[in-house]
């Protein structure tokens, strides 16, 4: 039984946590915050309720895998899960569509109706598109530790159309297959999709495509009570297997001897020792002489990554029974919010009773110390064009912005992690789980294959493998 310590108490440190420990090892998470989580937090006021961080899951199946592996009870008797249907309305200027969940037909039918005949056509050909690509890369890009020879991943793996002026040495971006595969309000609604996860479709790979292909075939998912449900089931079956948490706990930098990694220093000068040291954090958190390079060199991500400004509104007024969960507002035209999320959860513990509703809206800002966050009431513009009446029913408002998500999570400037992607020479990717210092591993957002809740929770799987099966090991099967 080996003693591990792991840095943070985010979703990607708690799912390595709890497989750990179910694999014997002593393990001990140090929290600087006072509570678990991270990015993933609740705002509770006046009988209203928000989640701070994600409102939706995709992918449920890395938790429905956590938990199997991690004990008797399922996810779904931990958390009660719904299946977004519809799974989104998009919004545009002179035009709107509801696509429902998880239906190809359904979606093409729905973007005919709206765009013209053979919209859904070009669309669902386009996500053909995203499933190859999603085909070829998921197991190395998703379900194996980063291969030694990571610079293949970086080989642009969306297949370009014939004749569609994309077969040049440049490999195309999202938003140029978005304008020539789909073109107008439709190539919107692709690029929409992709920005939403904080990826600028003007300099991001085309492989993006493969983001709204999972979100329509796995679906889109709410945690009934709110994503922070989800947080606390992961965390008490942690304390269910005996995983301790230290919270108050805020590490400084990683101890080492004789070459490896060997326990963490906190703040008030605390030494904790460990055989090995999961960080669980933006690893440029720590000091650089205690976290060495990754192996491999693949770069550390995130400084250019994008945070989010979030209005959480407590309206008056009841939620209309037609109105749809999720919305984006699109408004490519709008200087520094291209896009806007609105959140309307028909969920009773969001709200004091039935006369309320509780909205989130949320827009992809900065880059981190980058342009500026944008204007609340921009957002709420926008906002109402998903929301009839939003300002009259307007009772207050509470802002999170990156700062507050720098408090949060300890990313510096409130960057939130996007999913890693292949393509564009390796850019997109994200340091490997195992680094230069033996018994040093990266789990979390900042780590292969990067941000999201489900992204974030396979590093679990990962770093757990790496840990109990050593460097041979090459994915879950
Ligand atoms: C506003 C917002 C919206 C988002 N929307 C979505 C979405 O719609 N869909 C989606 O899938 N994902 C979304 N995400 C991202 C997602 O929440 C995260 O990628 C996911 O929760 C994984 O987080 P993590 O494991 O990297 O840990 P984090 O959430 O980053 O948590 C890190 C933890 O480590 C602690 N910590 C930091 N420094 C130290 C230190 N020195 N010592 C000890 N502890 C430390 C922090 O206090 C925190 O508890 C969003 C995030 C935010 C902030």
């Amino acid at each position: 039984m080996a003693r591990i310590a792991v840095i943070g108490a985010g979703m990607g440190a708690m799912a390595t946590a709890a497989r750990l420990r179910v694999a014997g090892h002593q393990v001990t998470v140090y929290e600087r915050g006072t509570t678990y989580g991270g990015a993933v937090g609740r705002y509770e006021r006046d009988g209203f309720a928000f989640d701070t961080g994600p409102g939706l899951l995709h992918l449920p199946a890395v938790y429905r895998d956590l938990f199997v592996k991690t004990g008797k009870r399922p996810l779904e008797d931990c958390v009660d899960m719904v299946q977004l249907d519809p799974a989104v309305r998009h919004v545009l200027d002179g035009a709107a569509v509801t696509l429902p969940g998880a239906s190809r037909g359904g979606v093409a039918t729905a973007l005919d109706e709206t765009f013209g005949a053979g919209a859904g056509e070009r669309w669902n050909a386009l996500l053909g598109r995203a499933r190859d690509t999603w085909d070829a890369t998921r197991r190395p890009l998703l379900e194996e530790p980063l291969r030694p020879d990571w610079q293949v991943l970086g080989r642009d793996p969306y297949p370009a159309l014939r004749g569609s002026g994309l077969l040049r040495r440049r490999p195309p971006t999202l938003a140029e297959i978005a304008r020539r595969e789909l073109g107008g309000g439709l190539g919107e609604l692709l690029a929409g999709r992709v920005l939403a996860y904080g990826l600028d479709p003007d300099a991001t790979p085309a492989a993006a495509a493969a983001l709204p292909y999972m979100e329509q075939t796995f679906g889109s998912w709410y945690v009934r009570g709110g994503m922070r449900e989800l947080a606390t089931a992961v965390y008490e079956r942690c304390r269910e297997r005996r995983v301790e948490f230290v919270f108050g706990a805020d590490v400084r930098s990683v101890l080492t001897r004789d070459g490896r990694a060997a326990g963490v220093r906190l703040a008030d000068g605390t030494e904790a020792a460990a055989d090995q040291v999961v960080c669980g954090i933006d690893p440029r958190q720590l000091p650089g002489a205690s976290v060495p390079r990754p192996r491999g060199g693949v770069p550390a991500r995130g400084g250019e990554a994008p945070g989010r400004l979030t209005l959480l509104l407590a309206l008056s007024g009841a939620r209309p029974a037609d109105a749809v969960h999720r919305t984006l507002v699109h408004s490519p035209g709008t200087a520094g919010v291209r896009l806007v999320t609105v959140l309307r959860p028909d969920d009773p513990a969001t709200r004091p009773d039935a006369d309320h509703e509780a909205v989130t809206v949320s827009a992809v800002c900065g880059p981190a110390g980058g342009a500026p966050v944008p204007d609340p009431e921009k957002l709420l513009d926008l906002a109402a064009r998903a929301v009839p009446g939003l300002r009259e029913r307007l009772l207050w408002q509470e802002v999170r912005t990156p700062e507050d998500v720098e408090a949060a999570t300890g990313a510096c400037g409130g960057s939130v992690p996007a999913p890693a992607l292949p393509g564009d020479g390796g850019r997109m990717l994200y340091p490997a789980n195992t680094t230069a210092l033996p018994g040093l591993y990266l789990a979390g957002g900042w780590a292969h294959p990067g941000g999201g809740l489900a992204h974030a929770g396979m590093t679990g799987a990962l770093v757990a493998g790496l840990i109990v099966e050593g460097a041979e090991f090459r994915g879950s099967q």
